[in-house]
């Protein structure tokens, strides 16, 4: 995620409600109804504000190219297609996958509140975004949840540990944990050593990427970012090596299998993205006295932040806690949007019919 301090003189800074409301007038202008722009907008927003750029308005641009090309069509539901209580297959009709993973989810946690469990296969999405958005939306109801994402219908960007060449995506993992009267512990990552997107930022401003990150087309380490836009391509690694990569390969067989399919050639040809996400919640009330496991929890957790910080650093962190203290800085400072991106989302405006003049606006 980005850092506090890494705004660029160059960017482009937005409030967070300027920001929301450029989105859901693009969106409404693309054709999606006022629920279906907010919710895309609520999530995109979040993710910036969060520090996950690489997940928020700058996905615009590619969202409007897949709607034009007829690859994602607006005002979808999320369609339940297996109800058996406490398990649930739900396909997202490859519409806007804010919108499918936001009823999916909603239907999961009333199952999870009634039967104390669910397990939930959503399949078909486009692009869900930030997974973590998926856990806080559990956490909040007051559920445990962990998710497992695989993404297709692209060529594959990641090596299997110890492989030569891409065989599946950046696959996110998110295990979201509620806490008593504190925000929730939501682990929230890609399985990838870096993000894709990440590798065009470093490609485009031609700098070497970190040492233990990629491959080129023969399988040797290299920090050229630029072997990922080369044919043959090389490829990302998975993090924590064998581990890393076998977490990256759960997410690869429980969202795929019970979803639209794994990161096999035949699912590549789609043009635009698919998630499958395979979630499961519990309710930490129905399977043991709450109030004791979430005073477990605060005394754990209590124990291990209050290890000495390491030099150069502040202070121990809960996962969850680095995009919440980028919310509070942001909420004050406002979202700083790179050049490029900013003129690519104008462009995406004037694809749907937005008058520049007025996009601008939403600068303040
Ligand atoms: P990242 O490397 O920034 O890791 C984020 C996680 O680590 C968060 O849970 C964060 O709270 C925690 N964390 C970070 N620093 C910490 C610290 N010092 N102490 C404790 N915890 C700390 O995330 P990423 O791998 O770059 O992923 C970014 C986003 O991309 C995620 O939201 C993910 O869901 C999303 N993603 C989505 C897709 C998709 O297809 N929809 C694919 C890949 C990634």
């Amino acid at each position: 995620m980005a850092g506090l301090d890494d705004r660029h003189p160059d960017d482009i800074v937005v409030d967070e409600k300027q920001l929301h409301a450029l989105t859901v007038d693009l969106f409404r202008h693309a054709g999606s109804e006022e629920r279906e722009a907010k919710l895309i907008a609520d999530h995109l927003v979040m993710a910036n504000l969060s520090g996950h750029d690489s997940h928020g308005v700058g996905m615009i641009p590619r969202y409007v190219i897949n709607i034009k090309a007829g690859l994602t069509p607006l005002n979808r539901h999320a369609q339940v297609v297996l109800d058996a209580g406490g398990l649930l297959v739900v396909d997202g009709n490859a519409g806007i996958g804010q919108v499918a993973a936001f009823e999916a989810m909603q239907i999961a946690i009333e199952r999870t509140k009634m039967h104390g469990v669910c397990a939930m296969a959503l399949r078909n999405c486009s692009h869900i975004g930030r997974i973590g958005h998926w856990g806080e939306m559990a956490a909040t109801a007051g559920l445990i949840s962990t998710h497992y994402v695989n993404v297709i219908g692209h060529k594959p960007y990641v090596a299997p540990f110890g492989g030569a060449d891409a065989r599946f995506s950046t696959n996110p993992y998110c295990c979201a944990i509620p806490r008593g009267d504190q925000p929730p512990f939501i682990l929230d990552f890609a399985t990838s050593r870096v993000a894709q997107g990440k590798v065009r930022v470093a490609h485009n401003r031609k700098k070497p990427l970190f040492e233990g990150a990629l491959i080129d087309r023969h399988g040797n380490p290299t920090t050229d970012p630029g072997v990922m836009f080369q044919d043959p391509m090389g490829a990302i690694l998975t993090f924590g090596e064998h581990k890393g990569y076998g977490m990256a390969l759960a997410c690869e067989l429980l969202a795929g299998a019970f979803g639209t399919g794994t990161m096999h050639p035949a699912t590549m040809e789609r043009g635009a993205t698919i998630n499958n996400m395979f979630t499961f919640l519990v309710d930490p009330g129905k399977i043991g006295d709450r109030a004791a496991v979430l005073a477990e929890i605060e005394r754990a957790l209590g124990w291990v932040i209050a290890s000495p910080p390491a030099a150069g650093v502040d202070k121990v962190m809960v996962p969850g806690d680095p995009e919440r203290k980028m919310r509070a800085h942001r909420r004050a400072q406002g979202v700083p949007i790179d050049p490029t991106t900013w003129g690519e989302m104008l462009e995406a405006g004037a694809k749907v019919g937005m008058n520049r003049v007025d996009l601008e606006k939403y600068r303040g």
